[in-house]
């Protein structure tokens, strides 16, 4: 007898979705497919913009601005709490949205949705007021924080809401006003918000616009629009510099990460063993800050490699709208293909698979959580940004060495070290290339705490006050009083 698996899912909320442009929802003759990753049916279709469709959007972003530069903070933070509670009231379908285009089980989403309104709230609280710097008597200086204008956000299809909520909050905090494109591959969660966030803005505050990635070219080069806050790879962030350069926009660029784990051999490898495979895993791995390469000592390799090995096949992955599920399937065939590629190049170079390895041909992205025994550094599985589940772990005999390895990639987005001796843990921690590192704990974000990378992996900060600053110009304004 087949039992029926338990779903958690409710009913999907909208089934047309739609642009928002100047406060109004805005369709297209063109439509593309979202498709649910998991059963690769498609859901539903929404708007392929057009280059008129972006241009009234900039141009009522820009007409907007006149108005919501003025406004004063109480009103910006009244309008991202109002925001916050859209999403509140609406938590259980935007996780069956999220789920259904994403792919991630409910605990990730959960953590997305409920991070969207955390973030909406605690940013609205932030503020960067005048700066009295230098007044003696002679001279009075004060440095300003003054809006932009219109902020260009581009996301990509890992976190899709949490990801804009990132880019809206501070933008609008700051006084900017907005035109956000989400990923091709998941935009109906931030359609949706876009639409009902127009029950609380101004008409041309937030506009949402969806399409293909021609649609994002067309934001970098925009004449109207002063800065680009963009989420996506390495290769994408550098084509969005070049074509932000024809008016000198400002940027943000969170990019592709390559991240280490460095495990010292005086931890309990049982103990954090499930802590390491979430590092790595979470999302599927389809995350810029996942563990990508897990360098353990000698000492306690085989145990470590054990550990995880009999952690890992007590997850399972599945359907994200299963109960049971932990783990979905990548987002899209592109990574899956890409991901299936890398599998075959460590088959292929007959690298030890210890556990995973084919990908299955059963319907879905799905790829098995793979772990590989002590594969070579210059192998595509370490070198490459995988962003699917499979993860290298590394032998190494020293922490110098570790260091070394760890550091020498183009990336530099975050790291992780694990150790009880908490002094030595740091004196690693402050050796490594990246913009983040944690010590015994991983993924740990929040709206106060400054998050960016090193090297390719980007430039500029999201979130804490360095991050809302990146959403204004300074202005120093020096004043003199003339004599009676
Ligand atoms: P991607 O670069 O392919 O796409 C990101 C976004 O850019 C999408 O909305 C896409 O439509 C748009 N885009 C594509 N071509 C463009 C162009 N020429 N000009 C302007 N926009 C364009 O990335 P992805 O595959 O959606 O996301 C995965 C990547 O994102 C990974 O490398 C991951 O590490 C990175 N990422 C980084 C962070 C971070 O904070 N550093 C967070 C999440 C994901």
């Amino acid at each position: 007898m087949k039992v029926e698996k338990a779903i958690w899912g409710t009913e999907i909320p909208v089934r047309e979705f739609a642009m928002s442009i100047n406060g109004r929802r805005i369709a297209s003759e063109h439509t593309d497919f979202a498709i649910n990753p998991a059963t690769e049916q498609p859901i539903a279709p929404f708007p392929l913009a057009s280059r008129q469709h972006l241009d009234l959007a900039v141009e009522s972003a820009n007409a907007a601005f006149e108005v919501w530069r003025e406004t004063g903070i109480a009103e910006r933070r009244s309008a991202l709490e109002k925001l916050a509670d859209l999403i509140e009231q609406n938590y259980e379908a935007f996780l069956t949205l999220l789920t259904t285009e994403q792919g991630k089980p409910r605990a990730g989403a959960e953590w997305e949705i409920g991070g969207s309104i955390h973030w909406l709230r605690e940013i609205g609280k932030q503020s960067l007021p005048d700066e009295v710097v230098r007044d003696d008597g002679e001279n009075r200086v004060v440095t300003r924080y003054t809006p932009i204008g219109v902020i260009g956000g581009i996301t990509p299809w890992n976190f899709p809401l949490l990801l804009a909520v990132w880019k809206i909050a501070p933008a609008l905090m700051a006084g900017n006003t907005m035109v956000l494109k989400p990923s091709p591959y998941t935009p109906l969660c931030t359609l949706w918000f876009g639409e009902l966030a127009q029950s609380v803005l101004p008409p041309g505050v937030l506009n949402v616009v969806s399409g293909g990635n021609e649609l994002g070219q067309w934001m970098t080069e925009h004449p109207g629009i002063g800065k680009i806050a963009f989420t996506g790879s390495t290769a994408t962030g550098k084509r969005v510099m070049q074509s932000a350069a024809s008016n000198l926009k400002r940027l943000t660029l969170e990019l592709g990460g390559n991240d280490p784990a460095i495990v010292l051999p005086d931890v309990d490898p049982e103990a954090i063993a499930q802590d390491l495979f979430w590092a790595s895993f979470q999302n599927s791995s389809q995350f810029c800050v996942a563990t990508k390469r897990l360098y353990v000592h000698e000492e306690i390799y085989d145990h470590v490699v054990a550990a995880l090995v009999d952690y890992a096949k007590t997850v399972q992955v599945d359907n994200g709208l299963l109960v049971e599920s932990q783990l979905g399937p990548l987002q899209n065939r592109m990574q899956y293909e890409k991901v299936s590629d890398l599998l075959q190049d460590s088959v292929a170079q007959g690298h030890r698979i210890l556990l995973g390895g084919a990908p299955s041909d059963s319907v879905g992205y799905f790829i098995p959580i793979t772990l590989i025994d002590n594969p070579p550094d210059d192998s595509r599985c370490v070198a490459e940004e995988a962003f699917g589940p499979v993860l290298p772990i590394l032998k190494f005999k020293d922490v110098d060495e570790a260091i070394r390895r760890a550091n020498s990639t183009e990336y530099g987005l975050a790291a992780s070290v694990w150790s009880k001796d908490i002094e030595k843990a740091q004196a690693v921690a402050r050796r490594l290339e990246s913009g983040t590192v944690w010590i015994n704990q991983i993924h740990v974000f929040g709206p106060d705490i400054a998050f960016g990378g090193h090297k390719q992996s980007g430039m500029g900060i999201e979130n804490s006050l360095h991050g809302l600053s990146e959403y204004c110009n300074m202005q120093t304004i020096m004043e003199r009083a003339l004599p009676n």
